[in-house]
């Protein structure tokens, strides 16, 4: 039986959860806020064609969904009330693309952003039986410890993930109440990657709260043990880590993967999760295209993921399922509807899907490794403590060691027998800060002076000018 079968009229739930306060580059530990978010879950018996009904919460919810048993053609709208009564546009319910997948009888309606609405009045076209209103909100809030995000190396670096732990995930919702795992990980090596929208709202204030009320929505509501796709991006170009892979060590930017590079499966595209990397856009893109900066975060992310599986962005191929054998012909970075009738992941997006696949195959080009590295113009530093002893028609020279960002490859020294400011030539080149000068005239006095050079080719200043008379 399935656990929302089990649900009485009204449920209520805390979960533990997290919001991140910053988001670092390095391994350091990170304050976190958790937040106990809280779901309320209203049911009706039967809703007859035509019929409308207002179900209230006992408290405001920050994302509301509708759900019912069958009648997935079913057009149910929905007006959302505030606390004075106060009703709200209708609104159709939606589908959640992820519940589109259950398979478990019922019909999930999109997550509604429900900005503190406490009441919703349904009105459906034909009959629907069981159906109920999910409210979902952040409660209280407790100050915790998480890893922050590092740096990966690759060739194609790993841009910031947020973790799981710091955008709050209650790791116990992927639990059944025995302890057993619901969605247990499974891995395949990733060959192809799927973009997707969420169909949510746009100009999310607090995208973290959201991605909760999917990862609730999915896992518990829907029963998947968790959330559908494997990662999020919102407006703002923060990347989150979405379906749970394993426990990384600290620090370590979660990567999706199993420790031999796999990819974990999980609940974005029917028939075709094993083997793909789902990565959901926040908000809907069928008439808006993506935000600069969640764009500029995907491709980061994609070129990530394709230059370390070796797939061509720019290809289309045949992809061979790993569990069921099922083939389909894509491009290696396709959208949601390539696989399946959708809209996702709107229109506007989709039409930019080729330029974003040009723009992954340049990131990959212009990454080091794959160009030079600028050339090296640090000078060494200039040599200081030279000195001048006299002997036998010669005069000894030693200086301090120059040093440098690469190495120092030798010095030059030049003379003169003017003056300590004029007629200065090259007399010699040294890989030691050592020279002696002979067959110098009996009583005359000479001046000196030393400067370094690179690996690179660049030169210190001329050292402070020092005589040395020969005897
Ligand atoms: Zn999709």
């Amino acid at each position: 039986m399935h656990r929302y079968l089990r649900r009485c009229l009204l449920l209520t739930i805390a979960a533990g959860l997290a919001v991140p306060l910053s988001l670092t580059s390095s391994a350091t530990a990170t304050t976190a806020v958790s937040v106990r978010t809280v779901a309320h879950q209203v049911r009706t018996s039967t809703l007859a064609a035509g019929a409308t009904q207002t179900l209230r919460l006992p408290s405001a919810a920050h994302d509301i969904a509708v759900h019912w048993r069958g009648a997935p053609n079913a057009r149910v709208v929905v007006s959302l009330g505030d606390a004075a009564g106060r009703f709200g546009p209708a609104v159709d319910a939606g589908r959640d693309e992820v519940g589109e997948q259950r398979g478990n009888g019922r019909t999930y309606g999109a997550l509604l952003a429900a900005h503190g609405a406490v009441a919703a009045r349904v009105t459906t076209d034909r009959a629907v039986h069981d159906l109920a209103v999910l409210g979902l909100a952040d409660g209280q809030r407790v100050t915790r410890q998480v890893s922050g995000v590092a740096a990966a190396v690759a060739a194609v670096s790993q841009p910031p993930v947020l973790s799981r732990a710091q955008w709050g995930a209650d790791e116990s919702l992927r639990f059944d109440s025995t302890g057993a795992e619901i969605f247990p990980p499974a891995f395949y090596t990733t060959k192809k990657l799927i973009v997707h929208h969420t169909a949510g709202a746009n100009n999310d204030p607090d995208p973290a709260a959201t991605i909760r009320s999917i990862y609730y929505y999915h896992a518990v509501t829907q029963g998947w043990g968790d959330i559908g796709y494997n990662f999020l991006i919102d407006e703002t170009g923060r990347i989150y880590e979405g379906r749970h892979s394993r426990d990384y060590p600290a620090g370590v930017v979660p990567s999706g993967d199993n420790a031999a590079g796999q990819g974990v499966t999980g609940a974005h595209t029917g028939g075709w999760n094993s083997g793909t990397v789902g990565v959901a856009l926040l908000g809907t893109l069928t008439d808006r295209d993506a935000t600069a900066a969640a764009r500029d975060s995907l491709t980061s992310f994609l070129a990530w993921e394709a230059d370390r599986n070796a797939i061509d962005p720019k290809a289309t191929s045949t992809f061979v399922n790993p569990v069921s054998g099922a083939t389909i012909t894509t491009a290696n970075i396709a959208g949601h509807r390539d696989y399946a009738s959708t809209e996702c992941p709107g229109g506007v997006f989709y039409a930019s899907l080729p330029a974003l696949r040009t723009a992954v195959a340049d990131r990959i080009a212009g990454t080091p490794g794959s160009t030079p590295p600028p050339p090296d113009t640090t000078a060494p530093t200039t040599p200081n403590g030279l000195t001048a002893v006299g002997g036998y028609r010669s005069v000894a020279l030693s200086w301090a060691a120059s040093t440098d960002n690469v190495a120092v490859t030798g010095y030059a020294v030049a003379r003169s027998t003017k003056s300590a400011t004029t007629g200065f030539t090259q007399v010699a080149t040294t890989t030691v800060t050592t020279w002696t000068n002979g067959g110098l005239g009996k009583g005359k006095r000479y001046w000196y002076r030393v400067r370094a050079t690179d690996a690179a080719g660049n030169v210190s200043a001329w050292s402070a000018v020092v005589s040395g008379d020969a005897a």
